[in-house]
């Protein structure tokens, strides 16, 4: 246990953590909604901090990121702890664990190192919700950022303002979830709120960090056209239409606890990607038929990625001089 940088004291011994939207007040002895900081002796202590229980090297393409380093593979890292419920959650194993004394102790140096030996070219904190291990997350990026490696989170957005303006100096780029357009999907799939998530994402935006967007597709929860149209209406005016935006689709077998929903048709996947050209959006990857980065000018190809889904590296660049080869338009990819 370590303790916590984000929270301040509340009368009567409560404790607000400023760390994410929810902004729990934590009573002595309790915890917060994650069940990761919990209130001891009126300190607010951080139970993630160092237990990594998820590290790997990845394609950068696998988080998913289309416009960041193509090709490149990433060291991705998950400490345990959620923010979220969602009932459809594939790492639910690692992400509705309460951390514990089990959990070995690994160092950032230990992570950094790890990475290089690997080969990476950055750290990916994933897996869970990064905001929940913040200090954990925070430290590493520094030393990664020493190290000459890029730094990427991939979030459920629910972080507060002031979280983002602790990661921000470290953070080269992050995808985040936007699930639905409907509070009522927020609340009842994920126990959150929408407004939060989106009030973020333009705060994200605004800060000129690299941004990406995933929507899983879920039949009969978030596929809904019309709120799928909404939502690629919401990105191309309040996140502008470059905005790379990846369709996903729902595995039941892999999900915490929709085994009775069916998988997403290809079908639907590529209604939903049909939306959002309609809605303006420029980049919208959605499986193999829409892996490649394309000019949105003249149509040329930027990017090839020949892997379903973003499993493995294989993929060959046409923007070398950072321009379209055809119409010579600036490629939107960042290094
Ligand atoms: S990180 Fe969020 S869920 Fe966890 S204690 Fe803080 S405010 Fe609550």
């Amino acid at each position: 246990m370590r303790e916590a940088n984000f929270y301040h004291a509340a009368p009567d011994g409560v404790l607000q953590c400023d760390l994410c939207r929810h902004y729990c007040r934590i009573r002595p002895g309790s915890s917060g909604i994650c069940r990761a900081r919990r209130n001891v002796g009126g300190k607010l202590f951080t139970l993630a901090y160092g237990k990594a229980v998820a590290q790997t090297a990845d394609p950068v393409e696998k988080k998913p990121l289309c416009h960041f380093m193509p090709g490149s593979i990433t060291w991705s890292l998950g400490a345990p702890g959620c923010n979220f419920r969602c009932a459809n959650c594939q790492n639910w194993q690692i992400s509705q664990m309460i951390p514990d004394d089990s959990i070995p102790l690994n160092k950032p140096e230990e992570i950094v190192q790890n990475a290089q030996l690997a080969g990476c070219q950055s750290i990916t904190c994933t897996y869970t919700e990064p905001t929940i291990f913040a200090e954990y997350a925070l430290e590493t990026m520094m030393l990664s950022r020493q190290a000459g490696l890029k730094n990427i989170w991939v979030s459920n957005g629910y972080l507060s303002k002031i979280c983002l303006d602790a990661i921000r100096p470290w953070l080269d780029a992050i995808n985040v979830d936007l699930k639905s357009m409907d509070d009522a999907f927020y609340r009842r799939m994920c126990g959150a709120r929408l407004d939060p998530v989106l009030d973020s994402l333009r705060q994200i935006h605004r800060s000129g960090i690299h941004l990406e967007i995933t929507t899983l597709v879920i039949p009969g929860h978030a596929d809904d056209p019309a709120m799928l149209q909404r939502l690629a209406s919401f990105i191309v005016r309040d996140l502008g239409a470059e905005t790379p935006w990846h369709l996903t689709p729902f595995w039941p077998e892999i999900s915490w606890k929709m085994q009775e929903t069916p998988p997403t048709s290809p079908e639907m996947i590529e209604k939903a990607w049909e939306i959002g050209r309609k809605a303006g959006l420029s980049y919208i990857y959605a499986g193999k038929a829409h892996s490649d980065t394309l000019c949105p000018r003249c149509g040329a190809r930027l990017v090839a990625r020949n892997t379903t889904p973003f499993s493995d590296n294989q993929i060959e660049r046409f923007d070398a001089d950072g321009r379209c080869p055809a119409c010579h338009a600036p490629s939107p990819i960042h290094h």
